[in-house]
């Protein structure tokens, strides 16, 4: 049967030490051994299933890693307190000084800021290319390099990654290929295409609830052990480690994101499809104009559609604030970043979540200063929504200045 990662979540099966149908939630940060060997043993990587301290995992924080794991069809994963703190661990655990990593340029601008500004500190260097271009990908690789990043769906100009083909060139240059599937859980399993390891930051459409900042990271036994090690482990000795109680706040979270998810699809197809018949520049991965709309149908799991992030072009940032500032005052949305919540959220990424990308670069990969980036919310009734955006649209004459 074809795999399917909502189904792979339902088939877990776990509950409470006295029968609650939740686990218990582990509240505490260091755990008793017996006996004194069997805590020297732990400390050696001798011991598996021993908990030890819970900067190391908790009950909770693994009963939350393995739900993760099982979505992406990973051996394991190991969660963290932030997207970032994910990203930033596995990057520096596979690399060594002198290293060198190819990364797709159009990728949040936190984990652009990372590679850019920040990894070179440790001699780690990347090169930012346009991730549709495999020969130009191919063209970046160097001996030393040990990395291939990117997005499965990229943050915020919505390209899609083919990441067969990345895992193709992963496996010719004996590469790590380390994808960010943030945008798109459930409908891209990055992992079942070749990626080595699966990135997501849980802050956005996983947890759902826009409570709590979380990452994770997903891949063979093996790799997470390395990070999880005491000796030279990334994720150990830095320390971003995720909170019990917020492991077991999001795991309960997941349980629903395949009902969110296509609720969020159905929302963000409805928009576009309804704003591209009005003439408005909308990029949209389900729309058939989009540029990798075949490739994103060879890759995902149809059921979960072409998820819940659109952009709008409104023709310059002061078109694009007004509109944020009339949409919020009309209760369409918040004026906000982040997404994956109840309610739509939208910021213009040029001077936001992307503004660590220097202008002339946002202008080369075609991020445009009045784009808004849309995460399409749950609404039930998403028509009367769509009257109440276009009425705003019209109202600001945003219509006359970007007509495809
Ligand atoms: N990856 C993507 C695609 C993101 O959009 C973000 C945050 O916006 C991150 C990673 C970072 O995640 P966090 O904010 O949880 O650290």
């Amino acid at each position: 049967m074809a795999f399917n990662p909502a189904d792979q979540i339902q088939d877990l099966q776990y509950f409470g030490e006295f029968g609650g149908v939740n686990p218990s939630i582990s509240d505490s940060s260091t755990y008793t051994f017996l006996a004194a060997k069997s805590m020297i043993d732990t400390f050696e990587g001798n011991l598996a299933g021993c908990y030890l301290y819970s900067r190391h995992m908790s009950p909770s924080t693994l009963y939350l890693s393995q739900a993760l794991a099982a979505m992406e069809g990973t051996e394991t994963a190991n969660v963290s307190s932030s997207g970032m703190g994910s990203i930033s661990t596995a990057l520096l655990q596979v690399c060594n000084q002198g290293d060198h990593i190819v990364s797709s340029r159009t990728i949040y601008g936190g984990t652009y800021a990372l590679l850019k500004n920040f990894m070179p500190k440790f001699g780690i260097e990347t090169s930012f290319v346009d991730i549709t271009n495999l020969d130009k990908i191919e063209a970046e690789i160097k001996e030393d390099t040990k990395v291939l990043y990117c997005e499965s769906i990229s943050n915020p100009l919505l390209e899609i990654a083919d990441i067969r083909s990345l895992a193709e060139l992963a496996k010719k240059y004996d590469l790590t290929l380390m994808v960010d599937n943030t945008f798109s859980p459930l409908q891209i399993s990055p992992a079942q295409l070749g990626a080595d390891l699966v990135i997501h930051s849980l802050t956005k459409f996983i947890n759902g609830t826009s409570d709590t900042v979380g990452g994770v990271i997903c891949g063979s036994n093996d790799f997470i052990d390395s990070m999880r090690s005491v000796n030279d482990g990334a994720a150990m000795l830095l320390g971003p480690v995720m909170d019990s109680l917020r492991a077991a706040s999001i795991l309960k979270n997941l349980r629903t994101l395949h009902i969110r998810m296509k609720k969020h699809s159905e929302n963000a197809m409805y928009l576009a499809k309804r704003f591209q018949e009005d003439g408005y520049k909308v990029i949209y991965p389900g729309l058939e104009n989009h540029p990798q709309h075949e490739l994103y149908k060879t890759m995902s799991n149809p059921e979960y559609g072409f998820g819940g992030m659109l952009t709008l072009d409104a023709g310059s940032l002061e078109k694009a604030d007004d509109l944020m500032e009339l949409m919020q005052k009309r209760n369409l949305g918040y004026l906000a970043v982040s997404l994956g919540f109840y309610k739509t959220l939208f910021n213009a990424p040029g001077t936001a979540t992307s503004s660590e990308i220097p202008a002339d670069e946002q202008a080369e990969m075609g991020l445009t200063d009045g784009l808004i980036r849309f995460s399409i919310g749950l609404d039930n009734n998403i028509e009367r929504t769509y009257e109440e955006m276009k009425r705003c649209l019209v109202e600001l004459d945003v219509i006359q200045k970007v007509r495809v």
